[in-house]
């Protein structure tokens, strides 16, 4: 074993070559993601929260540490795991851990429960019971959005990671079938496409509790997907939700156009897929001011924030590159298009999906339009 730290956390994390070959897993890039969510713990202010995959524990330990919450349950089915959590809380938080069976307590500051055991079986054990739920799987998260929807409570806030980006990107197509039901997208729009569609089968799992779902914030980034989503309790708002889904169209040109509806109008569809905002403006102002004062971990957590925080919350993006080559151009300058775009009257900001891409209110026809004058003079 190792010592890392990791904001206020230090942490004991297995020595191996490849953060895969390791007994218990720990990959020191996801800290942004870890960085994120502890802000967001912070803003939200949760009483109860549940890390339900935590390996090595140092999510559920971040947010005992450097979050208000006052009870924090840790979970993993592996028992190396168990192991490790058990040491790592006792480094980190004071007070004196009691065993009984799979599960350890401490009651010391805070409240943390440490279990072993399937995190299915533990959410639905605890019917809406967390305030706050953290899902961060290996890979999909499917299989435990049925139990994490039933585990939170009424307008409580469920977090998802998706590491298969292969799948939501359309690289596997019968593999987003089967797991999203949804038609994926190859191409430049494939990560946004790919994390509208994680949104909408989250809103099509909701819907049938009835629960909607408010996006507070939901990005790509690296080899993963991460939402953040309220799940507003009633059948009107569950309605509202459903009522955001809809279908993409895409060329090899750039071109796109995308509809709400129930089913697809017209054939070549992806999706169905979320076309509603992928944040909540003041939400992702308050995780700004709250970063301010936090010993954040990775260097590049506030100014990914911040980006995101500036990116206009519109459907979807123009690649410069992929229309430059349709129409046989030179790529220009992101920086150039976007203030040609603004002259004409539009909004037009960069986008954190791409950084080759523009995000703009203006239709296809005028950003093609500002390709070709912007290389012409
Ligand atoms: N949250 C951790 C972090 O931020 O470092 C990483 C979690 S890791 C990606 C996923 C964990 O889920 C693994 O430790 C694995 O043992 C555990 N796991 C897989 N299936 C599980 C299940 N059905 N119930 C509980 N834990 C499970």
């Amino acid at each position: 074993l190792v010592e890392v730290k990791e904001g206020l956390a230090r942490i004991l994390v297995p020595k191996a070559e490849r953060i895969y070959d390791a007994p218990v897993f720990y990959n020191p890039i996801m800290s942004l993601n870890r960085d994120i969510s502890v802000l967001a713990v912070k803003v939200l202010g949760p009483k109860g929260v549940l890390d339900a995959l935590s390996a090595t524990g140092i999510r559920g330990i971040r947010y005992a540490l450097e979050t208000p919450a006052e009870e924090v349950w840790l979970n993993d089915i592996n028992e190396e795991a168990y192991g490790l959590m058990k040491k790592n809380v006792g480094l980190n938080i004071g007070g004196e851990l009691y065993e009984e069976g799979d599960r350890s307590y401490l009651w010391g500051e805070k409240i943390v429960v440490i279990n072993r055991g399937d995190a299915n079986r533990l959410m639905a054990e605890n019917f809406r019971y967390f305030d706050f739920l953290d899902l961060d799987p290996f890979g999909s998260p499917v299989e435990f959005l049925d139990t994490a929807l039933r585990s939170v409570r009424r307008n409580g806030v469920l977090a998802v990671t998706a590491t298969d980006t292969g799948v939501l990107c359309g690289a596997y197509r019968n593999a987003c079938l089967r797991k999203y039901l949804a038609e994926p997208i190859r191409g430049p729009l494939c990560h946004e496409a790919g994390l509208r569609i994680l949104i909408g089968t989250i809103v099509r799992y909701a819907a049938k509790y009835d629960l909607g779902v408010g996006v507070l914030l939901a990005y790509h980034r690296d080899h993963y997907f991460r939402v953040f989503l309220r799940l507003e309790s009633g059948a009107k708002k569950a309605d509202r939700s459903v009522s955001q889904l809809g279908y993409l169209w895409a060329d090899k040109s750039g071109r796109f156009e995308y509809r709400r509806g129930f089913l697809p109008d017209k054939p070549g569809a992806s999706g169905p897929l979320w076309l509603g905002p992928l944040k909540d403006e003041s939400f992702v102002e308050k995780l700004i001011e709250s970063a301010k004062d936090h010993p954040l971990a990775h260097k590049k957590t506030l100014p990914f924030i911040q980006l995101i925080s500036e990116e206009l919350d519109v459907p979807f993006h123009y690649d410069t590159h992929t229309l430059a080559r349709a129409c046989s151009l030179t790529p220009p300058k992101l920086d150039v298009i976007i203030q040609r775009l603004k002259d004409l009257g539009y909004s037009a900001t960069k986008t954190h999906f791409s950084p080759t891409s523009v995000k703009t209110d203006a239709p296809f026809r005028v950003v093609a339009e500002v390709m070709k004058n912007v290389q012409a003079d």
